[in-house]
């Protein structure tokens, strides 16, 4: 039995992963502070004998050590996300990531096992060669601009983990999540499907940042999760770095139109300028499309969820959380 340890692990991604790794016959350890976690997304796996879980910083090296040395597997999740929360506490973000992730891969390091680390789309920055392909240049902004900090605190852990690979040989395995979206994302930090559905569904105006021009490409969890345990199980996937995304690319307009549609919601769209949404002078990028030919052509990964899908899915699980069923 393939035993699994995931930072993170009462997030949204770690906590969907975690289900498809009991479901697949892992056993499975959850390390997370619940910082932007939450308790109630790994709660009802809680009386599973294969589950496990730790509720601790990853900078905590005693358990840290314990935890890695027993698994056969990490899956390092745990990061500081969102652009609210990375506008609102930068020094939490940057500290976070890459204080945390150095302590997973040093302990990986140190007892030789894998590592699959959550990287982002963010680390292609502003850059304008869509689609983005996994050696792409990254373009950021000035460090004056924390919006870059993320991406730049997670560019580190990517070189981190190349580094520890390297001169270690530690089995690295880099993930660049697209707007991963699905059942227990919260707005809380920005996202803006959890934001769009919440509001259509209290019939609030919809917050359309900027000309609602930019356009992204959401991804469901249930497609990215798949796309994690086959990475995990594929020996060839070592050394290497993935897109994870959809290519099915909407404008935020467009989104909010659709949210509202199939909420049936009476909301209109407020437009709001980024300054006033985040802070002065804050830069968003335009486009962001990944070209995802490599992991397709490994491991024939493609998204089978599109996006009025993803979306139906969200609303479900937010009429119920709000108890508007
Ligand atoms: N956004 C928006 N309204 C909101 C939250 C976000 O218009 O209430 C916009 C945001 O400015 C960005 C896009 O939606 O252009 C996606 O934002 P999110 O934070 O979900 O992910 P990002 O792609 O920025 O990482």
């Amino acid at each position: 039995m393939t035993k699994a340890l995931i930072t993170g692990g009462c997030g949204f991604i770690g906590s969907h992963l975690a289900e498809a790794l009991l479901e697949q016959g892992d056993a499975v350890t959850v390390v997370d502070d619940l910082s932007t976690g939450r308790f109630e997304n790994v709660a009802h796996l809680a009386g599973d004998t294969n589950f496990h879980y730790a509720i601790t910083t990853i900078t905590n090296e005693l358990v840290m050590d314990r935890l890695i040395s027993e698994c056969d597997v990490v899956y390092h999740l745990a990061a500081a996300v969102g652009v609210e929360l990375i506008v609102r506490d930068p020094v939490r973000v940057i500290d976070s990531n890459i204080k945390g992730c150095e302590t997973v891969l040093r302990t990986a390091a140190r007892y030789r096992k894998k590592v699959l680390l959550a990287s982002t789309s963010e680390v292609y920055g502003k850059s304008d060669n869509i689609p983005f392909r996994e050696d792409s240049d990254s373009v950021f902004g000035p460090t004056s601009k924390s919006r870059w900090s993320y991406a730049c605190s997670k560019a580190m852990d990517e070189f981190l983990a190349f580094a520890y690979q390297k001169q270690l040989a530690l089995p690295v395995v880099i993930m660049r999540f697209f707007n991963t979206v699905g059942p227990r994302q919260t707005g809380r930090y920005g996202m803006v499907v959890p934001r769009f559905v919440q509001q259509a569904l209290r019939d609030e105006p919809l917050t359309v940042y900027g000309d609602g021009q930019q356009s992204r490409c959401f991804t469901a969890v249930a497609d990215v999760v798949r796309a994690i345990t086959s990475l995990a199980n594929e020996p060839r996937a070592v050394g290497e770095i993935f897109n994870i995304g959809s290519s099915q690319e909407v404008t935020i307009e467009q989104l909010a139109r659709l949210t509202v549609r199939l909420c049936s919601s009476r909301s209109p769209l407020q437009f709001i300028p980024y300054d006033q949404a985040y802070e002065a002078g804050f830069e968003d990028m335009r486009r962001r499309v990944p070209d995802t030919g490599k992991i397709r052509s490994l491991l024939g990964w493609q998204p089978t969820i599109n996006l009025e899908g993803i979306l139906t899915q969200v609303i479900a699980y937010y009429r119920d959380q709000l108890n508007l069923v």
